[in-house]
């Protein structure tokens, strides 16, 4: 790594917060500290947003998209050069497995791929009007965008964000997560190397009371995306009401796989353990409740109990099935869900084993399957966001779409049959983002249009849709007689 960690970017010089502070940095698998970043706050995010705000209305205003495309094509090409050094980081930083982290990276250089690709090939629209006019409807970029990001997937968050930002024309702040920087920092770095101008992406990092509201809060801001929890995101949304900035959100999922009696159990049970043990949990759109047809439940639920005991955590670099989970805080309130199930009598189906070898004062959690549960209990309501899977038995079709639909979220969602006519079916009567029809795709598919519905937020990430999302249409229309 050569920026300094503990600066933070701004019209492509590196800096020190103005305050000179610094939040020191610890590795989730020993707890110990590994770096420091800069605590930026809101002088840091009112120069950052000026800086992005000039570049828009210069540079980047000058810059055609077909060039726009080549910058963040050969920004993917040098992530794609750094990939070791950027997946150890982030298994470093995060705790996740290496084996995640170089998923991680890989997926990031195809975002800007995709969208290095894509740059050139959003073009707007014309519409048949009165006799005498033209009509055209132009699709321009909002302008300066802030980004604040979660933890979980710092580098796949960049790509996600930033690679369909700049490639519809729009300039950034962008704020992560204070458990969670280091990948970014890198990156912004390397985005600067390969020539994408300064300013146009400003870098602040610091903690999400401090920076993250000053930028959610900014009034020079055209839009807003934000990718976190529920909670915040509401804080999000009265902040930017203030001035009226629109939003993109990306909140979190209690995602449901649905198992009929008909499902290819040998083809299912891997992907469900694989969805809710990746990055130990700590994913949006995990797996997080499996909705299993009574006919089959006990069948069903020994093959999947046999598998989640198969499961190991261990230390990123052990490269296990899971890692640590992100913190001290997010271990304690994964345990505290289990000591309230305890507590509640909701039988422990299997658990999985924490490695001999992790390092002590890593935050390790088992993977847990329990069950069966009842749906309105919390378990089966909110999102523990660790390495737990909860069972829940349904009788029939309508009755599984019912369980499926009935939390708060709607994110994604897996349905595991075999009978053409129940997976159109039921997909379509099933609130949320994406359906998988056996398979699940957490994390996965740059190509496809990905977000919420109800407490899961609104608006769409990736694919095409995303370009839209940071567009907005003008329509011009010419009276030529
Ligand atoms: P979080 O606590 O909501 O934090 C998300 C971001 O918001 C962080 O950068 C955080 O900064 C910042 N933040 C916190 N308080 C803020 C405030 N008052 N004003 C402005 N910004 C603030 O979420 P998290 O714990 O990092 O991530 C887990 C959550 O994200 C889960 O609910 C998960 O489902 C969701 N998630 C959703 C998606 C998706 O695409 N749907 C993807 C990944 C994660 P600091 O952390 O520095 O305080
Ligand atoms: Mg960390």
């Amino acid at each position: 790594m050569s920026a300094n960690p503990a600066t933070i970017c701004i019209n492509g010089q590196w800096q020190n917060a103005k305050n000179k502070q610094t939040i020191d940095v610890f590795a989730p698998s020993n707890g110990k500290k590994i770096s420091a970043i800069a605590r930026g706050d809101a002088p840091d995010v009112d120069f950052a947003v000026k800086a992005a705000r000039a570049a828009f209305e210069g540079v980047w205003s000058k810059t055609p998209a077909v060039e726009r495309g080549r910058l963040l094509s050969k920004l993917s090409a040098k992530i794609a050069e750094h990939a070791n050094e950027l997946a150890e980081l982030e298994a470093k930083d995060t705790g996740k497995a290496m084996k995640l982290a170089r998923n991680d990276i890989a997926a990031t250089v195809r975002y800007f791929e995709f969208y290095g690709g894509a740059a050139d090939k959003l073009h707007g629209d014309t519409i048949p009007f009165l006799d005498g006019y033209q009509v055209i409807v132009n699709r321009v970029p909002r302008g300066v965008v802030g980004h604040i990001i979660p933890w979980n997937y710092p580098a796949q968050m960049f790509g996600r964000t930033i690679a369909a930002c700049l490639a519809a024309g729009n300039t950034t702040v962008f704020k992560p997560a204070e458990d969670a920087c280091l990948s970014v920092i890198r990156m912004t770095e390397l985005a600067h190397g390969v020539g994408i101008p300064p300013g146009v992406i400003n870098l602040v990092t610091g903690l999400g009371h401090e920076a993250g509201a000053a930028l959610a809060s900014h009034p020079d801001l055209d839009y807003l995306s934000f990718t976190g929890s529920p909670e915040v995101g509401t804080q999000i949304q009265k902040m930017a009401a203030e001035h009226h900035t629109p939003c993109v959100l990306e909140l979190g999922g209690k995602s449901p796989q649905i198992v009929f009696e008909d499902a290819d159990f040998d083809k299912a049970i891997p992907v469900i353990v694989s969805a809710i043990i990746q990055n130990t949990g700590q994913t949006c759109s995990a797996g997080s409740r499996v909705l299993v047809q009574k006919s089959i439940y006990d069948r069903f639920v020994a093959q999947l109990a046999d598998k989640v005991r198969s499961v190991r955590v261990g230390a990123h670099d052990a490269d296990l099935d899971c890692g640590p989970l992100i913190s001290g805080a997010q271990c304690e309130r994964v345990k505290g869900f289990l000591a309230r199930a305890q507590a509640d009598k909701i039988p422990v189906l299997a658990e999985g084993a924490i490695d001999e070898n992790a390092q002590p004062g890593g935050y390790y959690v088992k993977p847990m399957l329990l069950g069966p549960v009842d749906p309105a209990h919390e378990l089966a309501q909110l999102e523990v966001f660790g390495p737990v899977l909860v069972v829940i038995p349904f009788d029939d079709e309508a009755h599984a779409v019912q369980v499926a639909n009935g939390t708060a979220f709607g994110l994604i969602a897996g349905v595991w049959t075999e009978n053409g006519g129940r997976q159109l079916r039921v997909a379509k009567q099933i609130r949320v983002g994406q359906v998988y029809i056996n398979g699940y795709g957490a994390g996965g598919g740059i190509e496809l249009p990905f977000g919420g519905f109800k407490r899961s937020g609104y608006g769409r990430a990736k694919g095409f849709e995303a370009l839209h999302e940071y567009t907005v249409t003008q329509t011009i229309v010419v009276n030529h007689g």
